[in-house]
């Protein structure tokens, strides 16, 4: 039988839908709307078009927002005083810096100066300390959105095993995090792991995160399990995910497409994180 599609295209609109209420509520009870700083460094097009989509996503809810875009040659210090002004300002509640930065700026002393309470990605290490810790923390936006997916479906990770294939810090190690939280069995595979298929069908919760088009394939995957793709990738013209959709979909009990699944949730769980944040 085919696999169910989880639409994050629907999840996400709701997701939208309900922080436009929340936010018009706010603005009814004279609270201030909002309000998100994207700083966006050099002229990298995938990254000029994902805050092109955030803007668009923060209009459409109704989150004030603002555009800091800063040419490749900037200083580091000139960067972080960018930061400092962010972090000072009222009007501004999330700050999100687009990542890669170009060679030569300092990721990680950008992030650690964001204010954590201010920090809607949730990439700073005092957030991902309190999420480590089960604490409340701003949770990265991708990892988030995986989350929502399973509630989506009524899937309680609690007592299934979940495997996680990917361990960078903005996807694989939180999503694992998370699906701790949540009670599941953990075992977080990367590119050293042996036996990986052996590993990936042993899961009843499959969360792929690696960057390599169409992966996992259909015997891979136990049959019924919940398959959730995050990558993205080209595959000439066509965008692709790491699972080979059209082999798992008869496998899998449910899938996210690619693209119109984790995708859209990203950018929501940003939304909601900046509303959390204003809250
Ligand atoms: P990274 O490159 O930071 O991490 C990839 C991970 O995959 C690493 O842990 C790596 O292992 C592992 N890996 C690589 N090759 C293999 C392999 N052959 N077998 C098993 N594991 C492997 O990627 P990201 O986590 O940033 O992103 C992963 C994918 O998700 C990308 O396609 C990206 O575009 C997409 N993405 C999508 C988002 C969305 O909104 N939907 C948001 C963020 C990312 P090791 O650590 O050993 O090197």
């Amino acid at each position: 039988m085919a696999a169910q599609i989880i639409d994050g295209r629907e999840i996400a609109k709701q997701i939208r839908s309900s922080l436009a209420q929340q936010i018009q509520a706010r603005l009814e009870q004279g609270k201030p709307r909002p309000g998100l700083a994207v700083v966006l460094v050099g002229d990298n097009p995938a990254s000029q078009l994902y805050v092109k989509m955030k803007q668009q996503a923060c209009q459409e809810v109704g989150v004030y927002s603002e555009e800091h875009r800063l040419p490749a040659s900037i200083s580091q210090s000139k960067l972080l005083q960018v930061i400092d002004q962010l972090n000072a300002d009222p009007k501004i509640h999330g700050i999100l810096v687009q990542l890669p930065l170009p060679d030569g700026l300092d990721e990680e002393e950008v992030i650690v100066r964001i204010r954590p309470e201010k920090d809607v990605d949730g990439f700073h290490p005092i957030n991902v300390g309190r999420l480590a810790i089960g604490a409340k923390a701003y949770v990265p936006c991708t990892p988030a959105g995986v989350i929502k997916m399973l509630d989506s479906i009524n899937c309680d990770p609690a007592g299934k095993k979940a495997v996680v294939v990917g361990r960078s810090n903005i996807v694989g190690k939180p999503v694992a995090q998370l699906l701790l939280q949540r009670n599941a069995t953990v075992t977080i595979c990367h590119s050293r792991t042996k036996d990986l298929m052996d590993e990936c069908r042993q899961a009843d919760i499959l969360v792929v995160a690696v960057g390599r088009p169409q992966m996992v394939k259909a015997d891979w995957v136990k049959p019924g399990a919940v398959v959730i793709d995050v990558g993205i990738n080209k595959a000439g013209k066509k965008t692709v995910g790491d699972v080979d959709f059209d082999q798992v979909k008869d496998v899998a009990g449910w899938i996210t497409p690619v693209p119109g699944g984790v995708g859209p949730m990203t950018i929501a769980m940003l939304l909601a994180n900046t509303v959390s944040a204003a809250e």
